[in-house]
């Protein structure tokens, strides 16, 4: 089939809940995506940060391969090694937590909301979530995700929400009260623009919920497995949370999602109170393994270091450049442009030249690349980014 014919099938037969861009892709490898007219693009936000090792990473292909030789799945009626020592990998990583295992973002984040009903005394049932936060589309997370243009087409919404403005310790302390179950933000914001926390930010959420008995959950879905220079966003910060969710990078590339809480706090979650039948599967736990594996194998955590300060300081000199980028922010390789005008245009046309990167909140470019990034590709898209600037005028 061509693009023209795949294009019409999804037209016919697939709901159009998602603005594509006119490419079928057919393959990847590493930080590049190969199209079906025979285009190789060069991905510098590959799977929105699921293959955050790179397309295809060979160690994943092949634990995938070798367990789908032995058992593709085993419900949780059962124990299977290779789920134990997944949870065991991300604990020694984290903070001594245990783990839960679902298969997305949000549904990751809908096991935090619960938990913290449910681990906290007296019933406290509020949840503060922060503007331009996003935690996922379920009903739960959705309404977490304080963006009401996502969520007002869909009232009524779930009760007990309370939203603050982002890194405003003032709002957030008259916001909250005794009957808060938990304040769930993203060390850095993603979706919302590449905001990060600022250290009194998150030492306050800390000392509230200290305070009360009240959960603090970090949205880790973006920000975890390494992007920013360390395992975890937290670590950039003088605080320990109390629950983390994962998805994105965790599996390499195959679905899956993760709480990890404080055992003390994870164990308020029962037989009876919470479950996710694909959770922990067989072919996601061998794939996350390998993943851990290959990030501490390549020294991907420090590339991230490395590489995010080379293309901070590269488009650096294109903000000298060009009037219409006002600033660049993020951590790591979580990589925000703040430009001054509508940033979508720009995106087209980089991926005309064979560069696909993302515009969020209308006039942010993000970038976030494989962990294993090179220098020459990270080159090799800042010239095509000035090529296109240059052109736009
Ligand atoms: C992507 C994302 C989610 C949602 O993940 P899904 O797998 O799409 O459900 C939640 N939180 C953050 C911070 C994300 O970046």
């Amino acid at each position: 089939m061509n693009t023209n014919d795949v294009i019409k099938l999804f037209d016919e037969y697939v709901i159009g809940n998602y603005s594509r861009l006119p490419r079928v892709i057919v393959r990847g490898q590493g930080s590049y995506i190969y199209d079906a007219d025979g285009g190789k693009i060069l991905d510098l936000f590959p799977g929105w940060a699921v293959s955050g090792i790179g397309h295809c990473h060979p160690k994943v292909v092949k634990a995938i391969q070798q367990q789908a030789k032995l058992l593709l799945h085993m419900d949780n009626t059962f124990y299977t090694e290779l789920q134990g020592r997944l949870a065991q990998m991300l604990s020694q990583r984290a903070f001594g937590g245990k783990c839960f295992f679902c298969n997305s973002g949000a549904e990751a984040n809908e096991a935090a909301l619960k938990l913290a009903r449910i681990s906290t005394e007296k019933k406290k049932y509020k949840y503060i979530t922060a503007f331009g936060s996003f935690h996922g589309r379920t009903f739960g997370a959705m309404t977490a995700t304080a963006q009401p243009k996502k969520f007002e087409s869909f009232q009524p919404v779930v009760p007990g929400f309370v939203y603050v403005p982002f890194n405003d310790v003032d709002a957030l302390k008259k916001a909250f009260d005794d009957e808060v179950a938990a304040v769930m933000i993203e060390p850095i914001q993603g979706e919302g623009g590449v905001h990060v926390a600022t250290p009194e930010y998150m030492r306050a959420i800390r000392q509230l919920c200290d305070k009360t008995g009240a959960r603090m959950i970090l949205d880790e879905v973006q920000t975890g497995m390494g992007r920013t220079g360390k395992w975890f966003g937290y670590q950039h910060f003088d605080v320990v949370p109390d629950i983390i969710t994962l998805s994105k990078t965790l599996g390499g590339g195959v679905a899956i999602g993760a709480m990890m809480a404080k055992p003390e706090i994870a164990a308020s979650l029962v037989p009876g109170t919470h479950a996710s039948t694909f959770g922990g599967n067989c072919i996601a736990c061998a794939a996350a393994v390998a993943t851990i594996e290959a990030i501490d194998e390549e020294a991907m955590i420090e590339n991230s270091q490395k590489m995010g300060q080379y293309a901070a300081d590269k488009l650096s000199q294109l903000k000298a450049k060009y009037s219409v980028i006002d600033h660049i922010r993020g951590k790591g390789l979580m990589i925000g442009i703040q430009l001054k005008a509508p940033g979508a245009q720009i995106v087209a046309d980089c991926l005309k030249n064979g560069l696909r990167i993302n515009c969020t909140q209308d006039t942010v470019l993000r970038f976030m690349p494989a962990m294993n990034v090179t220098a020459k590709q990270i080159d090799e898209a800042v010239k095509i980014l000035d090529n296109v600037l240059k052109n736009i005028g």
